[in-house]
């Protein structure tokens, strides 16, 4: 174990640590002594905009090939027993990531005692409203209480519901927008069927197992040249914010949010992880260390996930027919990071507002978080977009979401972060889980194409 962990700490610290520092050293040198133009600015992002890009074309082929190699070499039985344990796994983890969101925001209180011109934008409102002055025009009128829970609510499952019949396409680009959602759905149903298929099944099934191994050995090439593409993303990052005062503005919102993540991270995972699969639960993470810096640099799961798998299968040991299974849905619909962030964001913004909440209100903000966490894309700033669901399922107006968009930029990263290691730990847990029903197919099936 000591052998393994340092191994992985020598993998962090000089291929990835060492880019990250001096990709802040960089940035910072370059934004105190070099005056660059718009044009500048864009070739010197371009480095970490190829390895965004080179990450994302690579998640098409890898969550087709892996669902349905994943489903097709299970039974549909086994296949079903660990959908179901990992559905069930997270949604407890992300409804314990809510609860603690809001024990914390509650008793943090980041916005009690400030006003509108605080917090607004570098400024940008030169009329010094307070927040409850402001927010008394946006307000929407008062409608009964039951109407003001109740459709967003339904509304948001038939979106959800909507969003994975959508179309999509099968072929394009991942920034074309792909229905990540939908497309699982659909190598879910492909691989049962294949699954069924016999002889002929078998052929399908291998090629899309060579799909995914050769899918793995890009993610491999593309490995080789994230150093030099983070160091540019963070140094990119660095020049391009303007305003860093508001940092200092909204700094309990942020200490709040990021003690949540630390906390869900450090110990309610670990713990859980602990009591199923009595391993060490920090061990495990520091096999996911190369998926968590990616997932930080990034602001994506999804782009984030041939990374992810890599480290669990490479690093954590951990079986390719559940990888193959419960990483890609995870890096849709689990989102630790995202539900605990929807929780505090709307009840900052509620105590902003000055708007007291009572405990339906907050019950309907605990369920719409983990709706909307689940709703959200593995994409960069996802979460933002859909925290309007939380707000307006409480009666607070959608456009605060204004109010937290100008640090949204750095609390995704740590969010999404903590979105891919759930994933992770979602993972070993499950494998735990299935112990018995992997080892009876091994003993019945004579080839093992998930794994050869
Ligand atoms: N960026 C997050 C993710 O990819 C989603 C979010 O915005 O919360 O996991």
């Amino acid at each position: 174990t000591a052998a393994v962990t340092l191994k992985h700490f020598l993998q962090l610290n000089p291929r990835l640590l060492s880019p990250r520092l001096s990709g802040i050293s960089l940035g910072v040198v370059v934004r105190e002594y070099a005056s660059l133009s718009h044009l500048h600015k864009q070739y010197f992002g371009f480095p970490g905009e190829i390895l965004m890009r080179m990450l994302k074309l690579v998640i098409l082929p890898l969550i087709i090939s892996s669902m349905i190699t994943g489903v097709a070499a299970l039974d549909s039985e086994v296949s079903g027993k660990i959908g179901l344990r990992a559905v069930i796994y997270y949604f407890s983890t992300t409804i314990i990531a809510v609860i603690l969101g809001i024990i914390l925001v509650m008793t943090i209180k980041p916005g009690v005692s400030q006003t509108a011109e605080h917090i607004d934008r570098a400024g940008t409102t030169p009329n010094v409203t307070t927040y409850k002055t402001k927010r008394k025009e946006l307000e929407p009128p008062k409608v009964s209480e039951d109407t003001t829970t109740i459709p967003p609510l339904t509304t948001t499952v038939m979106e959800v519901l909507q969003n994975i019949t959508k179309d999509y396409k099968i072929i394009g680009t991942y920034s074309d927008g792909i229905n990540v959602l939908g497309l699982i759905v659909f190598c879910v149903a492909f691989g049962l069927v294949i699954g069924k298929m016999g002889e002929k099944g078998r052929i399908l099934l291998e090629f899309f197992d060579a799909l995914n191994e050769a899918t793995m050995r890009l993610v491999q090439i593309i490995m080789c040249y994230m150093p030099v593409g983070i160091l540019f993303l963070i140094a990119a990052k660095i020049i391009e914010v303007e305003d860093w005062e508001i940092f200092k503005k909204m700094g309990l919102y942020m200490v709040t949010v990021l003690s949540g993540l630390a906390i869900h991270a450090t110990i309610c995972l670990p713990l859980i992880f602990f009591v199923i699969v009595r391993k060490n639960p920090y061990t495990f993470t520091l096999g996911m260390a190369q998926a968590l810096v990616t997932a930080l640099m990034i602001s994506s799961s999804s782009a984030t996930l041939p990374v992810t798998f890599r480290c669990a299968e490479e690093n954590n040991r951990i079986d390719k027919r559940i990888t193959r299974f419960v990483l890609p849905v995870g890096a849709t619909i689990n989102m630790d990071g995202t539900a605990l962030y929807e929780a505090v964001a709307a009840i900052f913004i509620a105590q902003l507002n000055d708007y007291a909440l009572d405990v339906g209100q907050i019950v309907t903000i605990s369920i719409t978080a983990t709706v909307a966490s689940i709703g959200a894309a593995g994409v960069p700033n996802a979460g933002l977009v859909t925290m309007v669901i939380v707000l307006t399922a409480v009666g607070l107006p959608a456009s605060d979401v204004t109010l937290i968009v100008a640090v949204d930029w750095l609390l995704d990263r740590f969010r999404t972060m903590i979105n891919v290691l759930g994933d992770a730990y979602g993972a070993g847990i499950v494998q735990k889980l299935s112990k018995r029903e992997l080892e009876r197919m091994d003993l019945t099936s004579d080839v093992d194409v998930a794994n050869p």
